[in-house]
């Protein structure tokens, strides 16, 4: 019969995780990761209840305070889970049947700041934020949810950047100058991963040189492919933020301006959307253009397991923005303004 308990596992117990952490590597690569939560004996190990469900042989929730917090949650992922803050407070509403059969019916603290709460058809796991560092991750596992601490500021983050387009696809042209759009994402791009680096950030890029993504992809109908293989290379990265760069284009030669773009259908709606605002805020600020707002979408590089933001930087299908976009400083004031936005972001993600 399987069992749920929490775990606190301490700092002289980590040779001993290590070694185990090895031998389970070694004996199976998918399963090590939780096998190295599941093994540590700390003294405080807390029995909480035995429900009767099957198929758990991992501890169905880990508490981890070594360094930062960190929670892993091993409870199958549902499309309908979802996660918020309120009163200073995380709530994760888990809505998979494992959930529900697993967490007894009587609210239950795990500790002064963690406690559970089962409702009809969910399972509502409540953090208290205070005394914890600002910025949390929540993240999904082979097993479940992964929720992780770290401390304000870009030093130490990992950050995923994705200019737009490459290769045999320009993207949008421009019909005055003949600019392409994936030669100015890449522009962009490549300032902006300099000013993270030079800011202690770990920085992914989806390409580095004028190609697509997916270099098997051959010319024609790649869009698509190339799109999702940036997805999983983002996916398999994991970072704490993902940033897509493009410019707009329209029929209207008119249309201008700046968007950024976040998906409000994604496990995190929330700070994706707080980062394409204070982006957003600070492109408008550094290029003096009209702002065309913060808009949802649902693109494929936007359904990563991260917060995504792509933002779509001036109109290359407008006359006088294709002329700034080709100005030979543009490409740093545009990575500037991102910089600060995304600075802002790993500040203050919450905007509380
Ligand atoms: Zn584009």
């Amino acid at each position: 019969m399987p069992v749920y308990y929490v775990r606190y596992k301490q700092k002289k117990h980590r040779r001993r995780k290590r070694v185990f952490f090895l031998l389970f590597a070694l004996a199976c690569v998918g399963l090590s990761f939780a096998l190295a939560f599941g093994f540590g004996k700390g003294p405080a190990a807390k029995l909480l209840s035995r429900p009767a469900t099957a198929g758990h042989a991992l501890p169905l929730l880990t508490i981890d305070r070594q360094e930062q917090l960190l929670i892993n949650i091993n409870i199958p992922v549902d499309e309908n889970d979802s996660w918020r803050v309120k009163d200073n407070k995380l709530e994760l509403t888990l809505v998979h049947k494992d959930a529900i059969a697993a967490f007894p019916a009587e609210e239950q603290y795990l500790d002064q700041q963690i406690c559970f709460r089962r409702e009809q058809n969910k399972v509502v796991l409540i953090i208290e934020l205070d005394n914890l560092p600002p910025i949390f991750r929540l993240s999904t596992t082979a097993f479940g949810y992964a929720i992780q601490w770290s401390e304000a500021g870009l030093a130490g983050k990992r950050i995923a950047i994705d200019p737009g387009h490459g290769g045999h696809d320009p993207g949008a042209e421009g019909h005055y100058l003949g600019l392409y759009e994936k030669n100015v994402t890449l522009a962009i791009a490549l300032e902006l991963q300099a000013m993270l680096e030079k800011a202690g950030v770990e920085v992914f890029m989806t390409r580095s040189t004028d190609t697509l993504v997916d270099t098997t992809l051959k010319p024609g109908r790649h869009i698509r492919p190339d799109l999702w293989k940036r997805h999983d290379l983002v996916n398999d990265y994991s970072p704490d933020l993902f940033l897509s760069i493009h410019n707009n284009s329209w029929s209207d030669k008119y249309a201008r301006g700046i968007e950024t773009y976040h998906n409000p259908n994604s496990l995190n709606s929330f700070p994706s959307k707080r980062a394409a605002q204070l982006i957003q805020n600070e492109l408008v600020a550094e290029l003096q253009r009209y702002s065309r707002g913060i808009k949802p979408k649902n693109d494929a590089v936007l359904q990563v397991k991260a917060p995504a933001v792509l933002a779509e930087i001036l109109f290359i299908s407008n006359k006088e923005e294709e002329a700034m976009l080709a100005e030979p400083d543009f490409a740093k004031s545009a990575a500037a303004a991102l910089f600060k936005g995304i600075a802002a972001f790993f500040q203050d993600p919450r905007g509380e």
